[in-house]
């Protein structure tokens, strides 16, 4: 499901940038996307607790490399 333009921060290397957010798998997380800057899929919506989604999303990180 489409859900709009949402903020995203690279857990790489920090940048943040503007893309469009969808449900990830049916969740009530945002699929991360692509960094327009480095690539990398560690990417995750900004806001809410910090730590707390680094925790959540660790997983589908994971889950994406695989
Ligand atoms: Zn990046």
């Amino acid at each position: 499901m489409y859900l709009g333009k949402t903020t995203f921060i690279c857990r790489s290397c920090g940048n943040k940038f503007k893309a469009p957010a969808y449900e990830w798998c049916a969740t009530v997380f945002i699929a991360p996307q692509p960094c327009p800057k480095c690539a990398s899929m560690r990417t995750r919506p900004v806001g809410l607790i910090p730590p707390l989604e680094d925790a959540k999303y660790k997983r589908i990180w994971e889950a994406n490399s695989k």
